[in-house]
């Protein structure tokens, strides 16, 4: 369900409540109850709805908070011959290069470890780079 559902259970009760505003002295008891009842449905229904769409928002509201962690993690990268590196205080490249599979794949950042002579391997993905510069 949905913030959609929910709006559409508080319009049946509101309709509910138009038809028992509109009652007469002689109105039915037995119509009365059956009206109430129905309200109560609709309402119900709108409090699940409601209650759903609180878990999908804050379900929501944690992604948001994660994906912005991960982009200002990538904001304190520097950039070098097409790979990102931790960034020193000064903006510069530091260390090996983050794996590009990786931050492409789900923006985890995996430091390439040297495998031998000019190739590095991320310890995650296993993908091999070459030629890649290791700064101080
Ligand atoms: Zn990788």
């Amino acid at each position: 369900m949905s913030v959609a559902a929910a709006i559409t259970s508080v319009n049946a009760a509101l309709t509910t409540l138009k038809a028992m505003r509109a009652i007469e002295k002689a109105y039915d008891q037995a119509v009365l109850k059956s009206q109430l009842a129905e309200l109560m449905g609709n309402l119900s229904e709108a409090k699940m709805a409601l209650i759903d769409a609180k878990e999908e928002i804050s379900a929501r509201d944690d992604e948001i908070k994660d994906l912005k962690g991960k982009l200002k993690k990538q904001a304190e990268t520097a950039q070098f011959d097409g790979y990102s590196y931790a960034a020193t205080v000064e903006g510069k490249p530091t260390g090996a290069p983050y794996c590009n599979a990786c931050i492409a794949n789900d923006g985890t950042q995996i430091p390439l470890s040297h495998a031998m002579d000019r190739h590095w391997l991320c310890p995650r993905c296993k993908g091999i780079a070459s030629n890649v510069r290791k700064f101080p």
